[in-house]
């Protein structure tokens, strides 16, 4: 049996209840996060992948909510430091930390209101079972951040996610691509993307009605910096760019660095993982599992 963190406490996952009268069921009332940590054998050690940018970007989103999250953003990251530990967390796991409007009363409120913390994890490996993905252009638009702020992840915002979702898998595809409101493109459906053009990475910015993502942020770092030192820019892109795109590829913390090599029926490059998502996607991999050198504040390990 797992052990959650609910309310001020480490329990066992069985324990961990909310009402079905709550307004984080009801309303969705609320805000997440997604981190990763990477086991690394050789070094016996569990690394958790930019640890404290997730728990700032938290507690952002709570900010633009207007909650009061219930502990110091210091005391959140400890925590899950805490839960993987009392987790025996001895592989690749996915933490979820949710802050929410812990309250069973009736109307969906974000004022005076309790808010509680919550924490689970459990052992995840690949998001994506296919090795490349065949993505569509979603009939459902990106949620605007003026109707629910996609700049951060807000629990009602995946309503959007799972529509597209569902929209894409029902008809054969594997993963949706958003497009905004204005009909440029923003993002998967919890993913961020990418396209590779004539030798350049190009990625719509977080303005594009997507998350400010953290790992689309590393990967820009990475692919900036030595030894790859590529160019890079964020800008918006065109439906139709997508299309004549040389390669293409999504990321985020559960994604990690996925291929798209087919999108909307057309075959994007040659078919094959570009050249430059697979470079990127092992120094990734590398960097994240402590087995390169990366940015020394990125990880954060849990046993040492
Ligand atoms: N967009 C959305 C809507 C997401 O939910 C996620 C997953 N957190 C991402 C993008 C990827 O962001 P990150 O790299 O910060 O996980």
């Amino acid at each position: 049996m797992g052990k959650t963190y609910h309310r001020g406490e480490i329990v066992d996952d069985a324990d961990a209840h909310l009402s079905i009268r709550s307004k984080a069921v009801n309303y969705g009332l609320g805000c997440f996060g997604g981190i990763r940590a990477y086991w690394n054998e050789s070094k016996e050690e569990l690394f958790v992948f930019r640890l404290a940018d997730h728990i700032e970007r938290l507690y952002e989103s709570a900010l633009i909510l207007g909650l009061e999250p219930p502990v110091p953003e210091k005391d959140a990251a400890t925590t899950v430091l805490e839960l993987l530990r009392q987790n025996d967390a001895r592989a690749d796991y996915y933490v979820r930390p949710l802050l929410y409007v812990d309250s069973d009363e009736l109307s969906p409120t974000l004022t005076d209101v309790p808010v509680a913390l919550s924490i689970y994890c459990l052992p995840l490996g690949k998001y994506f079972s296919a090795q490349s993905l065949h993505a569509c252009v979603s009939s459902w638009r990106r949620v605007s951040d003026n109707a629910i702020p996609a700049r951060a992840k807000p629990t009602a915002a995946y309503l959007n996610s799972a529509l597209a979702r569902a929209e894409a898998r029902r008809n054969g595809f594997d993963e949706a691509i958003f497009l905004t409101d204005e009909g440029s493109v923003s993002e998967g459906s919890a993913a961020h993307l990418f396209i590779v053009r004539r030798g350049e990475l190009i990625s719509p910015p977080s303005t594009e009605d997507n998350l400010d993502g953290i790992t689309r942020r590393s990967l820009i770092e990475l692919a900036r910096s030595e030894p790859l030192s590529w160019k890079v820019t964020e800008r918006t892109i065109s439906r139709t760019e997508l299309y004549t795109a040389d390669e293409v590829f999504l990321c985020g913390t559960a994604a990690e660095l996925t291929p798209v090599t087919r999108i909307d029926h057309r075959v994007i490059g040659d078919g094959r993982i570009g050249e430059q998502t697979s470079v990127l996607g092992a120094r990734f991999r590398e960097v994240a599992g402590g087995r390169a050198d990366g940015p020394s504040s990125w990880l954060t390990p849990v046993w040492g």
